[in-house]
C-alpha cells in the first residue's frame, strides 16, 4: 500500500507527498489505523524505522478532521488564561536535538492545517521558548524537565491533551527522566489513561520500560519493527 491508500485526511495526505514520502513504513501503516481505533500501543522501534511519521500521521490525522478543542469553562477565571497554551497532543522526548527534529516534521505535515507545532527543551533561553508558546500551541514536543519548568510557571495546562507519546522512552529513563515523567503524566489536569490515546516508543523492552507501559497505557498493542 501506498499513503493514496492509506484513508488519510486529504490535506496530510498532501503534506506528507511535499516531503517525499510515498510508501508508509511497517510501524507508520500499523499506527496510522490503531489512531483511527483509539487504541494505545507500545512499539519497540529504532530510529530509522519512521517512528516519528508513525506517531505525528496518527495525531494529525484525526486531529485534521476533529478540530480544535474548547478551553475548559473553569479556565476562563484565570487570569492569566490568554498567556497559557492548551496543547492537544504532547511528544516527550529525550534530547534537544530529537525535539528539534520532531518538531521540524510536524511542521511539514501541518502545514496550511489549523494545528500550530511548538517545541520547547532544556539548556535554552527559557523567554524565547514562551514567547513562541504563546504564539500558539497545538501539538507540544519538549523535554520532560523544560515541561515540567513550564507547568509550574501555569504557561501550559494538559487539560486539552488527547494524545500523549513518549518517544525513547529508554533513552528519557537513561538520562534520569523517570520522576519528570511521572510528574508531567500524573497531573492533576493531565486526562486518564481512558481519555487520552498513549504511543510509547523504545528501542528496547526492560522492566522499567514494561512498568512505564503498564503505568500509562490502556489494553496496549505491542508492536516490534
Ligand atoms: P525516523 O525513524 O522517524 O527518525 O525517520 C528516519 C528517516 O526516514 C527520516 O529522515 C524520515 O524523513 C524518513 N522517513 C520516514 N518515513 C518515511 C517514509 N514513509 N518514506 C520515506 N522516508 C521516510
Amino acid at each position: 500500500t501506498n499513503f493514496e491508500e492509506a484513508d488519510l485526511d486529504p490535506l496530510l495526505r498532501e503534506n506528507i507527498k511535499l516531503s517525499g514520502y510515498t510508501v508508509p513504513t511497517p510501524v507508520q501503516k500499523w499506527s496510522i489505523s490503531l489512531g483511527r481505533e483509539g487504541r494505545d500501543m507500545m512499539a519497540c522501534a529504532q530510529t530509522g524505522s519512521g517512528k516519528t511519521g508513525g506517531f505525528l500521521f496518527p495525531i494529525l490525522n484525526e486531529s485534521f478532521r476533529t478540530g480544535p478543542a474548547e478551553i475548559p469553562a473553569t479556565e476562563g477565571r484565570n487570569p492569566y488564561r490568554s498567556r497559557k497554551a492548551y496543547p492537544i497532543a504532547l511528544i516527550l522526548s529525550p534530547t534537544r536535538e530529537l525535539t528539534s527534529q520532531i518538531f521540524l516534521e510536524a511542521r511539514k505535515f501541518c502545514y496550511r492545517s489549523w494545528v500550530r507545532p511548538c517545541v520547547v527543551y532544556g539548556g535554552a533561553d527559557i523567554g524565547q521558548q514562551l514567547r513562541q508558546v504563546e504564539r500558539g500551541c497545538d501539538v507540544l514536543v519538549a523535554t520532560p524537565g523544560r515541561l515540567v519548568d513550564l507547568i509550574e510557571r501555569a504557561r501550559i495546562s494538559l487539560c486539552n491533551i488527547r494524545y500523549l507519546v513518549l518517544d525513547e522512552a529508554d533513552r528519557m529513563l537513561d538520562m534520569g527522566f523517570e520522576p519528570q515523567i511521572r510528574r508531567i503524566v500524573e497531573q492533576e489536569d493531565m486526562p486518564g489513561v481512558n481519555e487520552r490515546q498513549t504511543l510509547m516508543f523504545s528501542a528496547t523492552f526492560p522492566r522499567d520500560i514494561q512498568m512505564l507501559a503498564q503505568d500509562f497505557l490502556r489494553d496496549y498493542i505491542f508492536l516490534t519493527v
